[in-house]
């Protein structure tokens, strides 16, 4: 058993997309980086739908090729009802020239540790971290149990700055006592799980059985229903249905009535229950993750960075939290690798880097969830971030804000930044029927 460092530059706790892509860019940089992480991977994780930003980040760690090798299913777009009006994006319309994925996330996040470890991140599973302690400022000390070899041992490791990537768990804030969970009407929960034989939606807007996914491109399928919003995403072997509903929507439920919830909606709703109609779900696959809307007005600190999941979590219903995590672990390395050459201007890089990072927050919040005001969300800092992005890009985006009614203060926010008169509608089509 390979023994844990004493000390090093650099602690990641957390090994999902935020941890290891940070581990790896500090290896590629020559720093002494070790990721602490509680799980034995390959582990179950959600969130399976990529849009195509998140090339440029992988490229950045030099993973995209991994990746590309894995043969994940290519989606050439998606397909969403949303109060009953029918929308389709291509990708391609946009200029991309790689596609959007649907990943097997234990899959997807297994080459990226794998990738991390071979860029020279030491990593350690099953070893999970309990406390960090700040009294000394350059040298804050992390303590964690380590569990290998079905043991139960404690230790300690000294480091420079301190990375948490731990997901919704989101350890810094929770010692620190600033997570937040968001106040608004759109206060939801999510529900998923899996199903075999399901059909899937077509980039030709038909629905087609898995044997023709060589053929006909899958695309991610979206609706909104009177409580919330389901997600129908096709991988290899399964398909992953999620439900996002009103917190208040299964209060008091145990896990076969939510189970029970599960199936009936998903029996009843229009298009899903057609795509479903010969499926089979995959007993024990239901997950449910409350509460899962939060923020943190703290997450960069002299010595410390909190990225990802860990620092913010948005409504998933454009696919953020993946590339929001690379994003993160992109900028907050950079600051550190800054800091470690310069260290008397550490706390500033570290302000800048809260500023990048509260900016996508924000950006991604205006978009999914619209109601923003007292919780986190700076919106000069948003429309900065608006009129910064690269012309198809923005375009996408703008494109995506059409589909719900939930970007309307997005919307607001891109007309104040200059941008709305500019947007021309490319690759946007309204469909007047979906026969499934
Ligand atoms: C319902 C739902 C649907 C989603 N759909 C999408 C989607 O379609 N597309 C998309 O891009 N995103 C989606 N997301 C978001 C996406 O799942 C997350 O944004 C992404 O997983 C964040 O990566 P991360 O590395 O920050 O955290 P995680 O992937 O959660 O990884 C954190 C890791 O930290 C470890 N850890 C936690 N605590 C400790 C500790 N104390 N010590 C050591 N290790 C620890 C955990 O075991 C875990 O492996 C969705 C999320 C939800 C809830």
């Amino acid at each position: 058993m390979t023994e844990i460092p004493k000390s090093c530059d650099v602690v990641v706790i957390g090994g999902g997309p935020a941890g290891s892509s940070a581990a790896t860019h500090l290896a590629l940089a020559g720093i002494e980086v070790v990721l602490l992480e509680r799980a034995v991977f390959p582990r179950n994780q959600v969130g399976e739908s990529l849009i195509p930003h998140f090339w440029k980040f992988t490229d950045m760690t030099q993973v995209s090729e991994k990746i590309k090798q894995q043969g994940f299913l290519a989606k050439a777009g998606g397909v969403t009802v949303w109060n009953d009006k029918i929308h389709q994006i291509q990708f391609s319309d946009f200029g991309y020239t790689r596609p959007g994925l649907h990943i097997e996330r234990d899959i997807f996040d297994d080459i990226l540790l794998e990738h991390a470890i071979s860029c020279g991140a030491k990593i350690f599973n099953q070893v999970a971290v309990k406390k960090v302690d700040f009294s000394d400022k350059n040298f804050p000390v992390i303590s964690f149990i380590d569990k290998r070899n079905n043991c139960n041992n404690g230790g300690e490791i000294r480091c420079q700055y301190v990375i948490d990537a731990s997901g919704h768990s989101s350890f810094l804030a929770n010692q620190f006592k600033t997570r937040q969970t968001i106040s608004s009407q759109l206060n939801f929960l999510s529900l998923w799980g899996y199903f075999k034989n399901s059909r899937y939606v077509g980039v030709d807007r038909q629905s087609h059985s898995e044997s023709e996914l060589e053929n006909i491109k899958p695309v991610t399928f979206v609706m909104s229903f009177e409580a919330g919003w389901i997600w129908h995403i096709i991988l290899r072997g399964k398909t992953s249905v999620g439900l996002i509903v009103p917190t208040s929507r299964t209060k008091g439920m145990d896990g076969q009535q939510r189970a029970d919830f599960f199936k009936q909606t998903c029996e009843t709703l229009p298009y899903l229950s057609k795509l479903l109609a010969s499926a089979q779900f995959i007993d024990g696959s239901l997950q449910y993750r409350p509460d899962y809307s939060y923020y943190s007005n703290n997450i960069c600190g002299e010595n410390y960075y909190c990225i990802g999941d860990a620092a913010a979590f948005v409504d998933p219903v454009f696919s953020h939290g993946v590339q929001n995590a690379f994003y993160n672990a992109a900028v907050a390395t950079l600051s550190i690798k800054e800091s470690l050459k310069n260290k008397k201007h550490r706390l500033r890089y570290s302000q800048l880097c809260e500023s990048r990072m509260q900016q996508f927050y924000g950006f991604s919040r205006a978009l999914a969830l619209g109601d923003f005001g007292s919780n986190g969300v700076n919106p000069g800092l948003v429309k900065n971030l608006i009129k910064s992005l690269p012309p198809l890009e923005l375009e996408l985006i703008l494109v995506a804000s059409e589909m719900t009614n939930r970007s309307d203060n997005f919307r607001q926010l891109a007309k104040e930044a200059g941008v709305l008169d500019k947007f021309k509608g490319k690759g946007s089509e309204w469909i007047e029927t979906l026969n499934l």
